[in-house]
């Protein structure tokens, strides 16, 4: 059985696993990504490769090839990420560099995207034509399969769910500079700052304000007033956002990921499960946690080495190995 490297590009680290065609990951690694240059990243990753192969003995030519998933936006007819959020470049070339450091084939796709497609390889979507991953985590993102058919869009940036509205008054400005985005209310990054918001506007003082996502989780946790309050509206804008989901793209079955979300399902997924009725126009879906934990991205980048094919052909010609 033929191996692939899978690649997981996030905020703050990259992720390097070797798997088989099965999913089943052999060894992985992860390190705080280098953001300096393009050159910097591309060398990082090409060595997590080589490593990862000296470490279970086998010869990267012997590899099928790379899936590489990163955050977005991408222009994957470049195989490139555009104005990277988490580093400070204008582009980083990623496909045809590592490409000529490996000699071998090189795949890339939006994270969420490739969350989705791991989803219906190895999770909860085996054999489920219309489903969507959504990835609640420092960002929020998702990836959809509708007919059966990965979403890819002109550049490769379907699904950036995190920035449809969920508050049509806009109080928060997300990362993305537009107001009123599921993500500026809901994602690990900015539920803190909702929480500071909140907090001036009922005029109460609290120990929240200074926390992270997690820490404010677990003061509602142990019953504290304001942080119920404002974990219950965190959850509201999650029940409109997974409305917004079903409603769109009218999947069967909903797959929740990210570290927010797997951190704290009981106070994040399950009261917005129960919500999400009262934004729905289309049948219910089903919305469950997604059994890969972490890893669906990873598991999607090494779907994606493993069957290039998933690859739109016009975003499959940023390879020079493919063609
Ligand atoms: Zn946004």
């Amino acid at each position: 059985m033929r191996l692939v490297a899978g690649v997981d590009i996030g905020g703050t680290n990259v992720r390097c696993a070797l798997a088989d065609e099965t999913g089943k990951i052999l060894v992985s690694e992860k390190e705080r990504i280098r953001t300096g240059s393009e050159r910097e990243i591309v060398r990082q990753i090409s060595s997590m490769v080589v490593r990862a192969c000296k470490r279970r003995g086998v010869c990267v030519a012997e590899l099928a090839g790379v899936g590489i998933a990163s955050t977005g936006p991408l222009d994957m007819r470049r195989g490139s990420l555009m104005k990277p959020t988490n580093i400070p470049l204008p582009e980083v070339r990623l496909v045809g560099p590592v490409e000529e450091e490996l000699g071998i084939p090189v795949v890339l796709l939006n994270d969420c995207t490739a969350a989705v497609l791991g989803e219906a390889r190895f999770g909860a979507g085996r054999g489920v034509e219309d489903l969507v991953y959504v990835g609640i985590g420092t960002g929020i993102g998702g990836g959809a399969i509708v007919d059966g058919n990965l979403l890819f869009g002109k550049d490769g940036n379907a699904c950036e769910i995190g920035h449809v509205v969920v508050d049509p008054l806009g109080k928060m400005i997300c990362g993305c500079g537009k107001r009123g985005h599921w993500e500026a209310y809901c994602s690990g990054k900015n539920i803190p700052a909702y929480a500071r918001l909140r907090l001036e506007e009922m005029g109460a003082e609290s120990k929240i304000a200074g926390m992270d996502a997690k820490g404010i989780c677990a003061e509602a946790r142990r019953g504290d007033r304001i942080a119920r309050r404002i974990v219950a509206e965190v959850a509201e804008f999650n029940a409109i956002g997974l409305a917004d989901v079903v409603n769109v793209y009218d999947p069967f079955l909903v797959t929740v990921g990210g570290s927010v979300a797997l951190g704290d399902p009981d106070l994040v997924v399950e009261p917005a499960v129960r919500r999400m009725g009262r934004y729905l126009r289309n049948r219910r879906a089903k919305v469950k946690l997604t059994p890969l934990g972490g890893d669906a991205g990873l598991l999607g980048a090494v779907a994606a080495a493993t069957d290039p094919s998933v690859i739109p052909k016009r975003f499959r010609r940023a390879s020079r190995l493919l063609r």
